[in-house]
């Protein structure tokens, strides 16, 4: 029988990581249970506006045949999900409440726009527990654990376009020690493969990105879109530690797939067109939008080349604007940008015409009275301002934030529909790994 399992909540602040656990489970339903791999391990990024899930909110899916019924399988992923949070992670010592979800192939085509939209709603919006509960019985999808039964589900239905990311895991023992990677050799994959991997390495401030941080099990992790490609990235990266072992997942990073739904409330993703009516750049470098509509904006120092953008717009110029809505005490709702393109900038101004005799710039005596020069009294009978071209540093077109979210699309990206003849070939990569991974 071919089953999906979705798993989430299995890292803590400390240590762990859900993606890490995955292929441990991977390897001992492989390895214990006589599983077959199906599909690409799915690194899932559900909505990253979730205050409580600050770090980078993900989920698991993973695709595979199983000699059983469901309640056995995720029995099974269960009892290794509890051995992971006692033994690695110590995920509920920090709150953390992991969740498992496995469906039966028949059921999620069965009932698979319900799945998707449940997806669509958890990379946008807030779920109650109660409800994921609730999908999950009406579509036969069994559940084992608590919160994290919400990303469990919302990975059963991901859907759409999708990026890479390779991920490399450190051994035990370097667990809590400090990262070292070769500058140098990150920034040769990106000469060498970008496009084709991408988010690699920060020319401005001068170093890699790929590095993950605090004391969790990952290394790094390569993202793009191809495998070949990561592949051959992988054998580049310099580091200073022996790395257990890695592994491909498909992932809904870089795919936009946070602006597929939108609204207006708190904690999800708007876009719409406005009118600026006033800018303000406050201490510290934020810039602040009004917009004619009466939304009011931020646009952070930390988002870089868009914050250097954000600067030059002046009133009348019109923007489509993407980024998400969040609550504020002094202005009870803000929109956090992370892109605007523009569609219109105004360049004019109607300002009181020059003289014609001196050169210095003339005042109005009065509606309809024609102007006076303040310098030698000479009086023009035009009647009314004149438009005068403003310079502009902008250009129509998209601007975006440097440091993009997971989800964020970077502009140059063209996510993959479908990719089998190297993912075929990875699967098999992958299930040989798992047989010798020994953890
Ligand atoms: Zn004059």
């Amino acid at each position: 029988m071919k089953y999906l399992i979705g798993i989430d909540d299995h890292d803590s602040y400390k240590l762990g990581c859900t993606t890490h656990f995955s292929i441990i489970l991977l390897s001992r339903l492989i390895k214990y249970h006589s599983i077959k791999i199906l599909d690409l391990p799915y690194l899932v990024r559900l909505n990253p506006n979730i205050p409580w899930k600050t770090r980078g909110n993900a989920s698991i899916r993973l695709a595979v045949e199983f000699n059983g019924d469901k309640k056995e399988l995720a029995d099974i992923v269960f009892s290794y999900s509890m051995e992971y949070i006692k033994n690695v992670s110590f995920a509920t010592d920090f709150g953390r409440k992991p969740g498992v979800a496995v469906i039966a192939y028949e059921d999620l085509q069965r009932y698979e726009a319900l799945l998707n939209n449940f997806y669509i709603k958890a990379v946008s919006d807030v779920i109650p527990l109660d409800y994921a509960k609730r999908i999950a019985e009406k579509v036969n999808i069994e559940i084992r654990g608590d919160r994290g039964i919400i990303g469990s589900v919302a990975a059963l239905g991901v859907h759409g376009n999708y990026t890479y990311e390779l991920i490399t895991y450190r051994k035990r023992e370097n667990w809590l020690r400090k990262r070292e990677i070769d500058d140098n050799s990150v920034r040769e994959i990106d000469d060498k493969f970008f496009p084709m991997t991408f988010a690699n390495y920060d020319y401005i401030k001068k170093k890699p990105v790929i590095l993950s941080h605090g004391n969790d099990p990952v290394l790094y992790g390569i993202r793009g879109t191809s495998i070949n490609v990561l592949l051959r990235a992988l054998k580049i990266i310099k580091v200073n530690e022996d790395i257990d072992f890695f592994a491909i997942f498909k992932s809904n990073q870089g795919t936009d797939i946070h602006f597929k739904r939108l609204s207006e409330h708190f904690y999800q993703q708007i876009k719409k067109i406005i009118n600026i009516d006033q800018i303000s750049i406050i201490q510290g470098g934020d810039v602040i939008i009004k917009s004619a509509e009466g939304d009011t904006i931020f646009v952070y120092k930390e988002t870089g080349e868009l914050n250097q953008a954000a600067k030059e717009l002046k009133r009348g110029d019109k923007l489509e604007i993407y980024g998400s809505v969040k609550p504020s005490i002094k202005y009870k709702k803000v929109i956090e940008l992370e892109r605007f393109k523009i569609i219109e900038l105004n360049d004019k101004i109607y300002a009181n015409p020059i003289c014609p005799k001196c050169g210095k710039s003339m005042e109005s005596i009065g509606k309809g009275k024609g102007f006076r020069c303040k310098k030698c009294r000479y009086i023009s009978n035009l009647q009314e301002k004149v438009i005068k071209m403003i310079p502009r540093t902008l250009s129509l077109g998209v601007y975006q934030s440097r440091y993009y979210r997971h989800l964020t699309r970077p502009l140059f990206l063209e996510p993959i529909s479908e990719n089998i003849d190297e993912e075929i070939q990875y699967i098999s990569i992958l299930e040989k790994l798992c047989r010798e991974l020994s953890l």
